[in-house]
Formats: structure tokens, C-alpha cells, sequence
């Protein structure tokens, strides 16, 4: 796949802006460190533009019918679909992740919009019986205004459209930063929109500064809402500088997700679904395990039969159809893995398995398993985002619940067991906006995925995902009764 040397990538009230050459930003594929193309470094400017189009046009989206908007949204669906190969391969230079995930991605991505599509007819009311004669009462959902977008690098496509599909079907208009990594998911999606019909102005795409671009969101007042998936330190940020003009949040942020394998687990689908939720997106999800707690009675056959499945997985780049697992997205994160594997090591961690970053080119690092953790290693406590997977013993319920519990994040958790009572005690005392049973696909286009505590707040998928974008205004009407 062959880039432009320059990409437009910014797109303001229905137009793509010249490039000015001094300002640009080298977007690299994280399997090779080649350059692949270079977007538009826009700041301030241009996030006052873009916010000013999204204002003006505010009055002309929030007033078709949800049935008209939902139709533009039915249209990107289509054409996303269509494009799905394209759109992959994409995503996959950009992100590094193999490219059938990458097609699962864009499919999920697809998948909002053709939900929020038929979500956007469905934005109900509420009639109120008064406890009083001579009063009725309304409940009318109105779309909050416009939205300030900001998406990661781990999911460039679907994390756009997860934001974006219900905030237009809603009825608000948005300015969308994305990741500085992975811009060009983005771009191809907005040229989508474009094609679908989107009215100008409704959707703006501003690249470049973080900082600049983050900061006149947060600064204006026409921006009503701020929507966010990302760092739990960027999120507070955000969260901290709403509060000056009160704007509503909604923040995906960070995890710390604990499985829970009990004694009476199938083990086969156990082990699968532990790699699977490990090694996905090559451990770059805020969902995937973060630390496996095993039940002492199962622990060698848990071990060897994960570590024979692990050891199949090839490591190599995306773009090459036998990979199961790509590049991490940076220097920094083989850095982080590094250092938490050494942490480990130090405290009597023992590597069943990988362990080292492999040496070409790009950066790529073995799928490891680490036995005998202990709650003093960094990897049990901080996010890694890479390749490592550590697992503790356990034997009691109350404790092993504790523990999964013992953490300021809480977002995602799973639980393995073939007995009813102790999945359902285990998902009701977990502290995690979402828990899966024997199941570790979560997200999807309706139901609300979301994390408590230092997790986030808000809900994104299903009707929940929409009501973020909406307010409901309540309208008193005093009437003479008969
Ligand atoms: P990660 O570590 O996964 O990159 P970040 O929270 O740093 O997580 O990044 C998530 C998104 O937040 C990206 O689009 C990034 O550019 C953006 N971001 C980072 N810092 C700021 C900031 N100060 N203001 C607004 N957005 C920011």
C-alpha cells in the first residue's frame, strides 16, 4: 500500500485544508519504521475553525428527524463495508495489528454506525403523570450541542465511530482529534461520511497538537461535551478543565483487568479466551487481562496447556496473513514491557515462556507468560500494554475477589467456571463497569461498555451510548382542566 508523501487530513465545514509543509507530523508503520506518509500538524486555529463550523451547522442536524440523520449513517455503513479490505490495510500500516483483526475492527466499526443508524429514530420522550390537577409533563431529549472527540491509537476505526455514531444520531455535530499515531483511519472514514452525504460542518477532523487542539475544546464554550477514550491521566485532565464551563464528560480511560479461573473451569476454553484477551491488539487494549489468578488445584495443567497454545502464536507484521501477533506501537512500549518484566524477575517471577523483544526492524516483542507473580510486581498493579501475561495462584473465593477488587481501575473483568452460583456471586461482587462469564468478547454495538472508578464514567454502545449525547429537558405545561 502506497501513500502520498503529504495526506490531507484536516476537514472543516466540508472541505480538506491545504497542507502548509512547515507543519506536518510523520506517520510511521510500527512494522517496518518506514515512513508511510505525512498528515497536517493543526493547533489552535484551525480547532476554532472547526469548532465555529460544527456550531453553525448545529442547528441545521439537530433539526432533521432522527430518521434522516440515521439514513447518512446507514449510508457510511455501507460504504465502510464495502471498503472493508481497503480499510484494513489501512488501519493495520498505521496500527500494526494483523490485518484480520484489523478487518474485525473496521467491521465492528461499521457495525455503530448501522446500530446508531436505527438507534437515531428511537430517541424517546417520557410523558409524566403530575401528582397535581391542571399540569402535564414532559420529558423532550434534546442533543447536548457540539462534541469535542478525542480517540487512541489502539483502535483508530471503530473507537471513531463508537464515539461518533451515537453522538449524530443524537443530533449533535463534532470536532474529532485523533490519535497523533493513527490519523489515517480517520481520514478514510471522514472521506466516508462525506460520500454518505454528511452536510458540511456536521463532522470535523483536526490533526496535530494535542495539547493546542485538547485545549481550545476545553476553552470554548460552544463545545458542550467532551467525549474521550485514553490515558486515565489525560482523562482527569480533561475532566479537571470541563469543569470550568461544567461541560459534560464522558472518559473511557485506562483498565486493569483481572481473570478469575476457578477450579471447576473449562480449562480448553479457559486458556483460549486468557490468550485471546492477552494477546489481542498484541495486549494493546484497555480490556485485555492484565493478571490472571488460577486456582491452586489447576494450575499445571492450566500453565502447560496455555503455554503449548501460546508458543504457537507467530509474531511478525500485520500486513503478512500468518501473523497472529504484530508490533507494539512504539519504542516506549517495548521500554515499558522490558521494565516490567525485569520488576518481575527481581521479585521471583519465572518465565514460562518468551521474554525478549525481537530484533529487527520494527517493534516487536515475544508473547511471555510469567508464573509465581505476587502482588508486590508492578505488572499486577500498573497497566502494561504489551505482551505479558502473569499469573497467581489462588484457593479461596472471598480472597481471590478481594484482590481482583484491590485496584483504583475498573473497567473490565472475567471469571472462568462451570458453576452457575459462582459466576453469578463473582460477576455481582466484582467492581468493573463490565465483567464477562466465561466470555471475553465485551464490547459490541449494543450494550454499554464503560468502567468505574478511575476507569471513566459514562457509557458508550446501546441506547446508554446515546443518552450520553442527549439531554432531556423536562417542560412543565399548566392547563385548565375542565
Ligand atoms: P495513550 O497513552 O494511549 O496514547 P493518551 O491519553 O496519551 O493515551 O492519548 C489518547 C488521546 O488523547 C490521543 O488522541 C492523544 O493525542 C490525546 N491527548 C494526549 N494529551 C492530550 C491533551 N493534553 N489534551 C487533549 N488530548 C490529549
Amino acid at each position: 500500500m502506497t501513500f502520498q508523501e503529504l495526506t490531507q487530513s484536516i476537514y472543516i465545514n466540508g472541505s480538506w485544508e491545504p497542507i502548509d509543509t512547515d507543519q506536518v507530523e510523520t506517520i510511521y508503520n510500527p512494522a517496518t519504521l518506514e515512513e508511510i506518509t505525512k498528515v497536517a500538524y493543526g493547533g489552535a486555529d484551525e480547532t476554532k475553525r472547526a469548532i465555529k463550523a460544527a456550531t453553525d451547522a448545529f442547528p441545521l442536524w439537530s433539526e432533521m428527524t432522527g430518521r434522516e440523520r440515521g439514513k447518512v449513517l446507514y449510508k457510511a455503513h455501507e460504504l465502510m463495508m464495502e471498503r472493508v479490505d481497503y480499510l484494513a490495510e489501512v488501519l493495520t500500516t498505521e496500527q500494526g495489528k494483523p490485518l484480520a483483526e484489523a478487518k474485525g475492527e473496521v467491521t465492528s466499526a461499521a457495525q455503530f454506525l448501522l446500530w446508531y443508524a436505527e438507534e437515531a429514530s428511537r430517541a424517546y420522550g417520557e410523558v409524566i403523570p403530575s401528582a397535581t390537577k391542571g399540569k402535564r409533563m414532559l420529558v423532550i431529549p434534546q442533543p447536548v450541542g457540539v462534541v469535542g472527540a478525542i480517540t487512541p491509537w489502539n483502535f483508530p476505526s471503530s473507537m471513531i465511530t463508537r464515539k461518533l455514531g451515537p453522538a449524530l444520531a443524537a443530533g449533535c455535530t463534532a470536532v474529532l482529534k485523533p490519535a497523533p499515531e493513527t490519523p489515517l483511519s480517520a481520514i478514510e472514514i471522514f472521506k466516508i461520511f462525506a460520500e454518505a452525504g454528511m452536510p458540511k460542518g456536521v463532522i470535523n477532523l483536526v490533526t496535530g497538537d494535542a495539547k493546542a487542539i485538547g485545549q481550545t475544546l476545553l476553552e470554548s464554550k460552544d463545545v458542550k461535551m467532551i467525549t474521550f477514550t485514553g490515558s486515565t491521566a489525560v482523562g482527569k485532565y480533561l475532566m479537571r478543565e470541563s469543569a470550568n464551563h461544567v461541560k459534560k464528560i464522558s472518559l473511557e480511560l485506562g483498565g486493569h483487568a483481572p481473570i478469575i479461573v476457578y477450579d471447576d473451569a473449562d480449562i480448553d476454553k479457559a486458556t483460549s479466551m486468557s490468550l485471546a484477551s492477552k494477546f489481542r491488539n498484541n495486549g494493546q487494549t484497555c480490556v485485555c487481562a492484565n493478571r490472571i489468578y488460577v486456582h491452586e488445584n489447576i494450575i499445571d495443567e492450566f500453565t502447560t496447556m496455555l503455554k503449548e497454545k501460546v508458543n504457537k502464536l507467530k509474531v511478525g507484521s500485520g500486513l503478512d496473513a500468518n501473523s497472529d501477533i504484530g508490533p507494539l506501537i512504539n519504542e516506549q512500549a517495548i521500554a515499558k514491557v522490558k521494565s516490567q518484566l525485569e520488576d518481575a524477575a527481581s521479585k521471583g517471577g519465572e518465565i514460562v515462556t518468551g521474554g525478549n523483544a525481537i530484533e529487527g526492524a520494527g517493534h516487536f516483542f515475544e508473547p511471555t507468560i510469567v508464573a509465581g507473580a505476587t502482588d508486590e510486581m508492578v505488572m499486577m498493579n500498573e497497566e502494561t500494554f504489551g505482551p505479558l501475561m502473569p499469573i497467581q495462584t489462588f484457593t479461596d473465593e472471598d480472597a481471590v475477589i478481594a484482590k481482583a477488587n484491590d485496584t483504583d481501575y475498573g473497567l473490565a473483568a472475567y471469571v472462568f467456571t462451570e458453576n452457575l452460583s459462582k459466576a453469578v456471586r463473582t460477576a455481582e461482587r466484582l467492581e468493573y463497569g463490565l465483567v464477562g462469564v466465561n466470555e471475553i468478547a465485551l464490547a459490541a454495538p449494543e450494550a454499554p461498555f464503560g468502567g468505574i472508578k478511575q476507569s471513566g464514567v459514562g457509557k458508550e454502545g446501546g441506547h446508554h451510548g446515546m443518552d450520553e449525547f442527549l439531554e432531556k429537558k423536562y417542560v412543565a405545561i399548566g392547563i385548565d382542566e375542565k
